[in-house]
C-alpha cells in the first residue's frame, strides 16, 4: 500500500515524468500566471494562449467590465480571473501577486506588460510636455519595475519563475515612437538586464519581449493621432498598422505573435534564456538600423 500510494504521488509531482508529458502539449501544465494589462490586446492573446496550455492566469488591468468579461470567455474563475489593478500604484501591484499565491499557492510567470503611448501625436522636442513624461514612465517603466520587485518577492524564495516584459522596438531605435515612449521602453530592457543578473542565482529568470507595430487599441489611437486632419478611416490607420510600418510584407505581426513569444520565455523551454530581449518585429528594427 505504501509503495502504491508513494507511486501514485510521485505521478502528480512538478518533476514527474506524468506532468513531463503533459507539458508536452499544453507547456504551461499546473503553472500560475499574473498579466497586467491582460484586458486588451497583447496581454488578452498572451492570456488566452497561457490558459490553452494549462496555466491558471489572473488579469490585472484598470479596465474592470472588460478585465472581467475576459476572464469569464477564458475559462472558469479558477483558470481565469480578474483583478484591478493600476501598475502606477506599488500597493495594487503587490496585492494582485498576493491574490495569485492565496488562490493558487505560488505564482510562476509574471508578464508585466500594462503600457500606455502618452499624449497623442510624436510631438517634437521642442514642444514635449515633461508631465506627459512622467505619466508615460510611471505605467511603462516604473509599473514594470513595481511588477518585478513583487514578483521577485514571491519567486525567489521558491527558486523558481519567470518573470516577462513588453519592452517595444521603439526602446531599440530611434524614430519608431514618441519621445517618452521611446525612453520608457528603453527602460524597460534597462530593468530587464540590470534585474536579470541580480537574479541570475536565484532561479528566477527575467526577459523582455519588443515588439512592433500590431493593431491594438494602443496602436491605432496613436497611429490615428499623427494625422488628425487626414481623417483617416479606421480600416486605413489599420492598414498602416499592419502593412505600412512593418518591413515584411505579405504577412502581418499579430497579438498571438507575441504571445507565442511570451510562452516560450514563460516555460521550462527557455530554462537557460535570462536577461534577454526577444525582438519579434519581423526584421523591421535591423532594417532601419541599416538604414540609420
Ligand atoms: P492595449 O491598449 O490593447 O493594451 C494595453 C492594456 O494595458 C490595456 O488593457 C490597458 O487598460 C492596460 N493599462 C494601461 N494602463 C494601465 C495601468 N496603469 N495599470 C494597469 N493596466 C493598464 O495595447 P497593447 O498593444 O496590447 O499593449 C500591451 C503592451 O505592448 C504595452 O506595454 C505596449 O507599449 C506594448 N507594445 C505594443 C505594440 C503595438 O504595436 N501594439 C508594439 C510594441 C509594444
Amino acid at each position: 500500500a505504501h509503495f502504491c500510494s508513494a507511486l501514485i504521488f510521485s505521478l502528480f509531482t512538478e518533476e514527474s515524468l506524468f506532468f513531463f508529458y503533459v507539458r508536452l502539449i499544453r507547456r504551461l501544465a499546473g503553472k500560475i500566471a499574473v498579466i497586467t494589462g491582460g484586458a486588451s490586446g497583447i496581454g488578452k492573446a498572451t492570456a488566452a494562449e497561457f490558459v490553452r496550455n494549462g496555466a491558471r492566469v489572473v488579469i490585472a488591468d484598470i479596465q474592470d467590465d472588460l478585465g472581467r468579461a475576459v476572464a469569464a470567455e477564458l475559462g472558469s474563475d479558477n483558470a481565469c480571473c480578474y483583478t484591478r489593478c493600476d501598475v502606477t500604484d506599488e500597493a495594487q501591484v503587490a496585492d494582485a501577486v498576493d491574490l495569485a499565491v492565496a488562490r493558487h499557492g505560488k505564482l510562476d510567470v509574471m508578464f508585466n506588460n500594462a503600457g500606455i503611448t502618452g499624449s497623442p501625436g510624436w510631438p517634437p522636442l521642442g514642444a514635449v510636455d515633461l508631465a506627459d513624461f512622467d505619466r508615460v514612465m510611471a505605467v511603462n517603466a516604473r509599473g514594470v519595475l513595481a511588477g518585478l520587485k513583487h514578483a521577485a518577492r514571491v519567486m525567489v524564495p521558491r527558486r523558481r519563475g519567470s518573470i516577462i516584459c513588453t519592452a517595444s522596438a521603439t526602446g531599440l531605435c530611434g524614430g519608431m515612437g514618441a519621445i517618452a515612449y521611446s525612453a520608457s521602453k528603453a527602460t524597460v530592457i534597462g530593468l530587464v538586464r540590470a534585474v536579470a543578473a541580480e537574479m541570475a542565482s536565484s532561479g528566477v529568470r527575467v526577459n523582455a519581449i519588443s515588439p512592433y507595430a500590431i493593431p491594438t487599441p494602443l496602436a491605432l489611437a496613436t497611429v490615428a493621432s499623427w494625422h488628425p486632419e487626414r481623417g483617416l478611416s479606421a480600416e486605413e490607420i489599420k492598414r498602416m498598422v499592419e502593412i505600412d510600418l512593418n518591413v515584411m510584407y505579405g504577412t502581418k505581426l499579430e497579438e498571438e505573435d507575441i504571445a507565442r513569444a511570451a510562452l516560450y520565455l514563460a516555460s521550462d523551454d527557455a530554462k537557460y534564456v535570462n536577461g534577454h530581449n526577444l525582438v519579434v518585429d519581423g526584421g523591421t528594427t535591423v532594417s532601419r538600423s541599416a538604414k540609420n
